[in-house]
C-alpha cells in the first residue's frame, strides 16, 4: 500500500484488532507466508485449505467486518467511517477479496432497507444479505429508461393488501442467480413521473417473473433481461410510503456511485486469493515492454494510476477525519473508467497480432483481451460519463441545469422512447 493513512492511536488499535482476527479466521499458514512474501507457501495453503470464495463472504460476514458501518444488531459494528478504509486495506493486504459476490446487497440494497425500509425488513433481509446467503440484484434500468431512470413504464398496480407488476427490465446484474431485487415501479402515472414511483423488494422466484441473460461480447453472460407478467407482491415488501420510490431509489443510486468508484473490477479485489496485482498483471500482458515507446507509455499510466490513487486517498482520509468526502466519488468513477479503456485499448494495440489469436490457455492474452472488451461497459454502469460530467458541472461546479424538457408535466403526458 504506496499512501499509507496515518493512524491515530485509536485507528491502530482497530488496524490491529483486524489483523488479529484474520490471523484468526483464515487458514493456517496463509497470514504468515503473506506477512513473509512467501508466494510459494501462499499457493500451498490456498491449495490444501481448499479455501474458496463463498464459505469466505460467510465468515466475514458474521464477524462484523464486512459492514462495520451498520448497526450491531444487523450484523455490523456500529462503526466509524475510519473503520471501512483500514479493514480493506488489511483485506487486500492480506489477498482478500475487498468486494464481495454479493456487491449490490450490500452495497446498495442494504443501506436503503437501513434508511427506509421496515423493522420486520432489516430483520428479515440484513444478516443474509452479510453472508451472501441471499444474493441480490438491482431492478431498475428499462429498455426505455437508463440515464432518464425517473421515466420508467414498469406498472405496479394495487390489489388488496398486495401489487401487480407488469414490465420488463434490462441489465439486471446477477438476476440469475439473485435472490431478491429491489425494484422501483410505477404506481402513479397521473403526477410529475419522480412522484408517481414506489419502491418493493420482489423475490425473484416468485411466478411471472422470467429472467433472460444477455450474452456479452466478454462470452459471460454478467446481466440480464427480467419480464414481469402479472407478479405478486404483498404490500409488506413495499420499502418507504407509496410514491416514495424515488427517495429511496435516491439511496440506492448514491450508494452505488460510492460503491462503484472505490470498486476495481479486476478478479484480484472481487475474488481475492491471488498473488499478483492487477498493475503486475497489465504490465505482464504487453510484450514487447522493452520497446523505448512502450516503456513510455507504460510509465505515463503508472503515472495516471498514482493520480488515481492519490484521489480515492484524499476520499479515504477524509473519511478517517470523520467527513464527508468531496466530490472525489464522481471525479474518480469518471476518470477511473476513461483511464481503464485507455489503458486496457494500449495493452491490445501493443501487443499486436497476439491480441487477436493466441496459443490455447495463455491466460495473459485471455484476460488482455477480456479487460479490454469488458472495460467498454465501465463508461455505462452505474452512470454514464456524460451523466456524471452533467452533475460535476451542476452540483460541484455551479454550470446551468441540464434541460428538463418534461418538468411539471405528468408522467403520461411526457414523451418517452
Ligand atoms: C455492465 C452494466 C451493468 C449494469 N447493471 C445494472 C443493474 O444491475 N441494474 C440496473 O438497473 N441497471 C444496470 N445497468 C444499467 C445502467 O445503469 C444504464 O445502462 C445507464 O444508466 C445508462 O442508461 P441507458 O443504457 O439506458 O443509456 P441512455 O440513458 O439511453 O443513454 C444513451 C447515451 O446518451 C447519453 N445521455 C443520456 N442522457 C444524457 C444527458 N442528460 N446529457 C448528456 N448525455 C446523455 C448517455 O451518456 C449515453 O451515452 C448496467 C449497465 C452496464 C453497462
Amino acid at each position: 500500500m504506496r499512501w499509507k493513512i496515518e493512524d491515530n492511536p485509536e485507528q491502530a488499535a482497530f488496524r490491529a484488532e483486524v489483523v488479529a482476527w484474520l490471523w484468526e479466521a483464515l487458514p493456517d499458514g496463509w497470514a504468515k507466508a503473506v506477512e513473509t512474501g512467501d508466494d510459494e507457501a501462499f499457493d500451498h495453503t490456498k491449495t490444501s485449505s481448499k479455501w474458496d470464495f463463498m464459505s469466505w463472504m460467510a465468515t466475514i460476514g458474521k464477524s462484523g467486518y464486512a459492514a462495520p458501518l451498520w448497526p450491531k444488531e444487523y450484523g455490523g459494528l456500529s462503526g466509524q467511517p475510519w473503520m471501512q478504509p483500514i479493514i480493506r486495506e488489511e483485506l487486500a493486504r492480506y489477498r482478500l477479496p475487498t468486494f464481495g459476490i454479493n456487491l449490490l446487497g450490500v452495497g446498495l440494497a442494504a443501506p436503503t432497507i437501513i434508511e427506509h425500509g421496515s423493522d420486520a425488513q432489516k430483520e428479515r433481509y440484513l444478516a443474509k444479505i452479510l453472508t451472501g446467503e441471499e444474493i441480490w440484484c438491482q431492478l431498475f434500468s428499462e429498455p426505455g429508461s437508463g440515464s432518464d431512470l425517473a421515466s420508467l413504464s414498469t406498472r405496479a398496480v394495487a390489489d388488496g393488501d398486495e401489487w401487480v407488476v407488469n414490465g420488463q427490465k434490462v441489465w439486471t446484474t446477477l438476476a440469475q442467480f439473485a435472490h431478491y431485487g429491489m425494484l422501483l415501479a410505477r404506481t402513479n402515472p397521473d403526477v410529475p413521473k419522480h412522484e408517481g414511483l414506489t419502491y418493493f423488494i420482489l423475490d425473484m422466484h416468485a411466478p411471472g417473473v422470467e429472467v433472460r441473460p444477455l450474452k456479452q461480447m466478454t462470452g459471460s453472460s454478467e446481466f440480464n433481461e427480467v419480464f414481469f407478467n402479472d407478479v405478486r407482491i404483498p404490500d409488506s415488501a413495499r420499502v418507504g410510503a407509496v410514491g416514495d420510490g424515488w427517495r429511496c431509489a435516491r439511496t440506492t443510486l448514491m450508494n452505488e456511485r460510492t460503491t462503484l468508484a472505490g470498486i476495481s473490477l479486476d478478479p484480484v479485489s472481487i475474488f481475492g486469493g491471488t498473488r499478483k496485482d492487477p498493475w503486475t498483471t497489465f504490465v505482464d500482458s504487453i510484450p514487447n515492454r522493452q520497446d523505448p515507446i512502450i516503456r513510455q507509455r507504460i510509465a505515463q499510466f503508472y503515472i495516471e494510476q498514482e493520480v488515481k490513487e492519490i484521489t480515492a486517498f484524499r476520499a479515504n482520509s477524509a473519511r478517517m477525519r470523520g467527513q464527508q468526502p468531496g466530490p472525489e466519488g464522481a471525479v474518480n468513477k469518471v476518470f477511473n473508467a476513461e483511464f481503464n479503456q485507455r489503458r486496457s485499448a494500449f495493452a491490445m494495440n501493443a501487443a499486436g497480432i497476439g491480441s487477436v489469436a493466441w496459443d490455447k490457455g495463455s491466460h495473459l492474452a485471455e484476460s488482455r483481451a477480456t479487460t479490454f472488451l469488458r472495460a467498454r461497459a465501465n463508461t455505462i454502469e452505474g452512470g454514464t460519463s456524460e451523466v456524471l460530467r452533467n452533475q460535476i458541472a451542476e452540483r460541484i461546479l455551479g454550470l446551468s441545469r441540464d434541460v428538463e424538457v418534461d418538468k411539471g408535466s405528468s408522467w403520461a403526458d411526457t414523451r418517452r422512447n
